[in-house]
């Protein structure tokens, strides 16, 4: 029986590789994360798009590994902040501000804000080592909380607030977030034709050239 074929997942947060790992446990790959390798370097997220940032993050890890990467580029967009902090939602507190120092700077910038409408938007780029990619996205419409709830997920999940489930994202479990979520949305699409993209990725890897023995002539 062959080796499954191995994906790594471009991220150090380990929320993230969580959620991707249960989302994908039942098909015949081997899911690895970049705590599994030694130290690589960073890559900066300065693109414009989640688009950009997925696809930069999934092929440097490709290129860089020479084994197929899955990167996730997600962020919140907030309507009453025209967008805002989008792109920037992993920096949207300053770099090395906490989790909880992000929400917070976030329920102080819309306290008063009637309009609380947000969006978690999500694009998962899949890249192999030539640099090719197949992308899928996807967006969870809810709401700013007035206040934080929860204890499960990670990053803005405790004052997003999902109306038809009556919960903040960090008050549901994994699998009901992985059900409604952004990042579980962009990922059904991809289940859904995983066996294609196995293939897709399988043509696309680069094939080893054969070694000639001693005294073979080439
Ligand atoms: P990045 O995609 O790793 O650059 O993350 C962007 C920012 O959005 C980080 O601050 C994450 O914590 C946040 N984020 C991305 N996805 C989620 C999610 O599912 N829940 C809560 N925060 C998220």
């Amino acid at each position: 029986m062959s080796a499954p074929l191995c994906i790594v997942i471009a991220t150090r947060n380990s929320g993230k590789t969580a959620e991707i790992k249960d989302l994908l446990k039942d098909y015949p790959v081997e899911i690895k994360s970049l705590e599994d390798f030694g130290p690589i370097p960073e890559v900066a997220e300065d693109g414009d798009t989640f688009d950009e940032n997925a696809y930069k993050k999934a092929s440097f890890t490709a290129r860089i590994l020479g084994l197929p990467a899955l990167a996730d580029d997600s962020g919140l967009v907030v309507e009453a902040l025209d967008g805002r902090p989008g792109v920037f939602s992993a920096r949207y507190a300053g770099a090395g501000a906490t989790d909880a120092e992000r929400c917070e700077k976030l329920l102080a910038e819309m306290a008063g804000r009637k309009n609380r409408r947000a969006a978690f938007e999500c694009v998962i780029s899949i890249a192999v080592p030539a640099g090719q990619a197949l992308t899928y996205e996807a967006r969870c419409e809810g709401l700013i909380a007035e206040t934080p709830a929860g204890e499960g997920g990670f990053g803005y999940d405790p004052i997003f607030f999902f109306p038809p489930l009556e919960k903040a994202f960090a008050q549901m479990t994994i699998g009901e977030k992985g059900r409604v979520s952004h990042r579980g949305k962009a990922l059904a699409e991809l289940r859904d034709e995983f066996e294609k993209v196995i293939q897709w990725i399988e043509m696309h890897m680069p094939q080893p050239v054969p070694f000639p023995c001693s005294g073979e002539q080439t």
